[in-house]
């Protein structure tokens, strides 16, 4: 089964489903050890474009960048280069992405990129006084 590639970025996502065979190139990174022969060993995500996964339903492999260093990362896939992307499977995108998440809130007050705080507004005043 052929999967449509997405309308935005058809030529870049092509390239990267290309090189990466049409399957998730996902090698643990997702936490996961893709061993479905329970070999021990870290393997390759098994799932490919056009498979069917339970709950997940037909995949459309992503492309996303191999070194993703924080969410933002992924807003901006689209301007890398072919070789700096990965396909990935659904499952594996969102793990991935929730391991980021959680890594990006770990790290201590202060420390962030930007601080919201000075864009946070008051909450209006009921008028009850
Ligand atoms: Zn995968
Ligand atoms: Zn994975």
């Amino acid at each position: 089964m052929t999967v449509r590639p997405p309308l935005v970025g058809a030529a870049l996502w092509s390239a990267v489903m290309k090189a990466a065979g049409d399957r998730c190139e996902c090698q643990g990174a997702c936490g996961k050890k893709h061993d479905p022969d329970r070999t021990r060993q870290q393997q390759r995500c098994q799932v490919s474009n056009g498979d069917h996964v339970s709950k997940v339903g037909l995949i459309a492999l992503i492309a996303v960048p191999r070194d993703p260093i924080n969410e933002g990362d992924f807003a901006t896939a689209a301007r890398l280069p072919a070789k700096r992307l990965a396909a990935m499977c659904r499952p594996c995108h969102d793990a991935v992405l929730r391991k980021i998440r959680s890594a990006t809130k770990k790290l201590p007050a202060g420390d962030d990129l930007f601080n919201v705080d000075e864009y946070r507004v008051a909450p209006p005043t009921t008028g009850a006084a």
